[in-house]
């Protein structure tokens, strides 16, 4: 599995003591020599302003090469080379996605700054530019050899409202998410489906506080994998906050590290039925240093067959405290897919 990540994510700051730091990057990159799998990190390109366009508005990414020194909102602060990381965060989603899809091998980037907040025209939620939407599009409208269909698979414990938005009224891209409900940024309600052509190709999964192992099977086995194998995707992207652990500051769902590695090895084995295993992992939050290094670092093992020993694997959730949530959304999404 290829590593995508660039020296550069490190010198994205946000302010003293912010979460979203660059010592989240150098524990996954120390983990990774660790376990010997340094070798295959690849280095991406900035993305062009041409390429940002696909998602973003001209007036947005000349907002954000010119914005200087300021709070964008009051967790997402924009320095001088704010833009010019950022880009360089959104063309290694774009390598991710094309490599994925045009080699069938699976891909991991692990940009700073993340995306999944960032909608068209604006950032929030310690995001700039939205990765994987702009790694989407590309794949979508690229001239040769297009993708009909990607699935979008948001395992973040917030809800990707800037995902979410940017592909509500769309059919050829099909966005899930798990998500805590009730917390930033307080989108993501179960009964939001999509628009016009859009309808029934958003699925909202909102969870509340506690959900964990049991929960995520479930919500894997009864929604998400019955409906990407209706949709049929041409590459599943997914965007992986590893927030929802039960170790996470900022957050009260209760995954463990074995919970997050039995999803990413579920989703593997999905898109070698649908897709010949095009996936993409997009790296979103996850405030916990050491469980993120652990959780990305068994991904990229588990893909590769090396055995990994987790640290932060304490079982929870044996009531499976989000079933109830778990049968309203498929109530809700039964009339969109067999359920
Ligand atoms: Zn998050």
């Amino acid at each position: 599995m290829s590593v995508i990540y660039h020296e550069r994510y490190l010198d994205h700051v946000q302010s003293w003591g912010h979460p979203e730091s660059p010592e989240r990057l150098k524990a996954i990159i120390a983990k990774l020599g660790e376990a010997s799998f340094e070798a295959g990190i690849i280095t991406p390109k900035p993305a062009t302003p041409s390429e940002l366009e696909l998602v973003h508005t001209s007036e947005y990414i000349d907002m954000m090469k010119n914005f200087g020194e300021g709070y964008m909102d009051p967790d997402t602060y924009h320095h001088d080379d704010t833009y010019e990381i950022a880009c360089l965060a959104a063309g290694g989603g774009l390598l991710a996605g094309t490599l994925a899809f045009d080699e069938h091998r699976p891909t991991f980037v692990i940009p700073r700054p993340p995306g999944h907040h960032a909608t068209a025209m604006s950032s929030g939620g310690f995001c700039y530019f939205n990765n994987i939407a702009v790694a989407a599009e590309a794949l979508l409208s690229r001239k040769k050899l297009p993708a009909k269909r990607v699935a979008i698979i948001d395992l973040d414990v917030h809800h990707g409202n800037g995902t979410h938005d940017i592909f509500f009224h769309r059919k050829d891209v099909l966005y899930i998410s798990t998500h805590q409900w009730g917390i930033y940024p307080g989108t993501g309600h179960r009964e939001l489906v999509g628009v016009k052509k859009g309808e029934g190709y958003t699925v909202n999964i909102p969870f509340n506080s506690g959900a964990g192992d049991r929960s995520f099977e479930l919500a894997y086995q009864q929604v998400i994998e019955p409906i990407i194998l209706q949709y049929k995707p041409s590459i599943i992207l997914v965007s992986i906050g590893t927030d929802a652990h039960y170790r996470d500051p900022l957050a009260d769902l209760a995954l463990s590290s074995n919970g997050y590695l039995d999803l990413a090895r579920n989703i593997l084995k999905l898109s070698s039925r649908v897709c010949r295993s095009n996936t993409a992992f997009f790296l979103e939050g996850g405030y916990d240093v050491d469980v993120l290094a652990e959780i990305v670092t068994g991904i990229v093992a588990t893909f590769d067959s090396h055995d990994y020993e987790l640290e932060f694997t304490k079982k929870v959730d044996s009531d499976c405290v989000g079933e109830d949530a778990l049968n309203y959304v498929i109530e809700v999404q039964k009339e969109y897919w067999e359920l």
